[in-house]
């Protein structure tokens, strides 16, 4: 297994605390790494990352593999899940991986002695053996990770709202262009009259 020690130190960096989720992260993108046969952390956006959960679970996963929603290389799915599918953009293969369902047992009789199941659970997530921590299946996504992707540069106006909107997300409804908010349910209800306009 490679060494997990530089991400651990990053992914404290990042939270200023070190805890098994973030640990469970960087093991799952270590293990994506060799499931895929690729080299990680990458610096371009070879792989592409769709987490089922965000906070410390998804950072340690970002710093493993070097996928992050800063780089449009990792995406949430918010399943509540400690899990992830990676997609490699050159062969379009995919692999979901997720805690074995006996990993925090295993993590205990592992470490009984650290001190409780959270500290029995830091220490052996860094040590177990891949079976014993994790599971992983080959998958096809039931998405197109193409237009998830987009293309560079992509922008376009909503007819109704006039904000602009990026990478393909528009919807066209009666040969109109709209933006999702205006075109369905909306996740929010402005409460007072625009402040501003531009036009
Ligand atoms: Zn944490
Ligand atoms: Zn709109």
């Amino acid at each position: 297994m490679a060494g997990i020690q530089p991400f651990l130190e990053q992914a404290l960096a990042l939270h200023d605390h070190l805890c098994p989720r973030q640990i469970l992260g960087i093991r799952i993108g270590l293990y994506a790494a060799e499931l895929l046969n690729l080299s990680l952390p990458q610096s371009d956006k070879r792989l592409y990352t769709l987490v089922e959960t965000d906070g410390c679970f998804a950072d340690g996963v970002s710093v493993a593999t070097g996928c992050w929603m800063g780089h449009r290389t990792m995406r949430l799915m918010d399943y509540g899940k400690v899990a992830a599918t990676f997609y490699d953009t050159q062969t379009e293969r995919a692999f979901r991986i997720w805690p074995h369902p006996k990993a925090r047992q295993t993590a205990v009789c592992l470490a009984p002695t650290a001190g409780g199941h959270w500290q029995s659970q830091l220490e052996a997530y860094q040590i177990m053996t891949n079976d014993d921590l994790l599971c992983a299946s080959a998958v096809q996504l039931n998405l197109s990770m193409k237009a998830l992707i987009s293309r560079p540069g992509v922008r376009t106006i909503c007819s109704v709202c006039g904000e602009e909107i990026l990478n393909e997300r528009e919807r066209i409804i009666d040969g109109q262009i709209l933006c999702q908010s205006c075109a369905e349910e909306s996740y929010y209800q402005p409460l007072e009259p625009i402040l501003a306009h531009s036009s």
